[in-house]
């Protein structure tokens, strides 16, 4: 009887350390995730992104492939949260992410939020027509949303700006670059008059 007790006690024992094991790994596992998306649209996020451009930059810089970055910002946006508040402009973020991750297609491409209302989207092996035609589907189906934004320039729905930078990744130039020129390129966009891409 003694010995049935304690090796109850035993498996009991084992059992709570392998439980509190379980959940420590499980903790972990989903700190690791939370740490590499975006807690609002559930794409990939910053660091994430970041981590993977380096991993995409030595691909292309190996197999002599180019790299398209579509920068995307979301237009007028102060104002759609002034006047349809915080909690629908969450909402429309949502919506402008699932369009944005929805053509990152292949393997090694990749959308995620940069921060705030901006947005990036990296396509590995892209030229720069590939690229533009992907900009237009995505400004064309972020105003099929339909989200009413009467302070829009484009026929009162919620629009985008994109800027485009391609290059032909190489060991001498940094990735940091092509951040520079998609960023430039959406500055163009914008003051072309937004709701439009722009390539540099
Ligand atoms: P532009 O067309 O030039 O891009 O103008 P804009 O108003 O979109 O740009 P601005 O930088 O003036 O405003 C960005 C706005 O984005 C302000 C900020 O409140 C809003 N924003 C940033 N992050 C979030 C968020 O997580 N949720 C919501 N609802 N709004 C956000
Ligand atoms: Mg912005
Ligand atoms: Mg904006």
């Amino acid at each position: 009887c003694v010995l049935a007790i304690s090796s109850l006690i035993c498996a009991m024992g084992a059992y709570s350390l392998e439980y509190a094991r379980r959940t420590a790994w499980l903790e972990g596992h989903m700190l690791a995730e939370h740490a590499l998306h975006d807690g609002l649209t559930g794409i990939c996020n910053r660091r994430r992104f970041d981590d993977h451009l380096q991993r995409v930059w030595q691909q292309g810089t190996r197999d002599h492939r180019p790299v398209s970055l579509l920068f995307a910002d979301l237009d007028f946006f102060k104002k759609y949260n002034d006047r349809y508040g915080h909690q629908a402009g969450d909402e429309a973020l949502k919506a402008v992410a699932g369009v944005l991750a929805g053509h990152a297609r292949r393997p090694l491409d990749m959308a995620a939020r940069f921060g705030g209302e901006e947005f990036a989207l990296l396509l590995y092996d892209a030229n720069r027509e590939h690229a533009l035609r992907i900009a237009d589907e995505i400004l064309r189906e972020v105003r099929a949303l339909g989200i009413v934004h009467e302070d829009s320039v484009a026929g009162g729905v919620l629009t985008i700006s994109i800027g485009i930078a391609c290059v032909q990744p190489e060991n001498n130039r940094s990735a940091a670059g092509l951040l520079q020129a998609a960023d430039q390129a959406l500055y163009a966009a914008k003051d072309g008059g937004r709701d439009q891409a722009r390539a540099v």
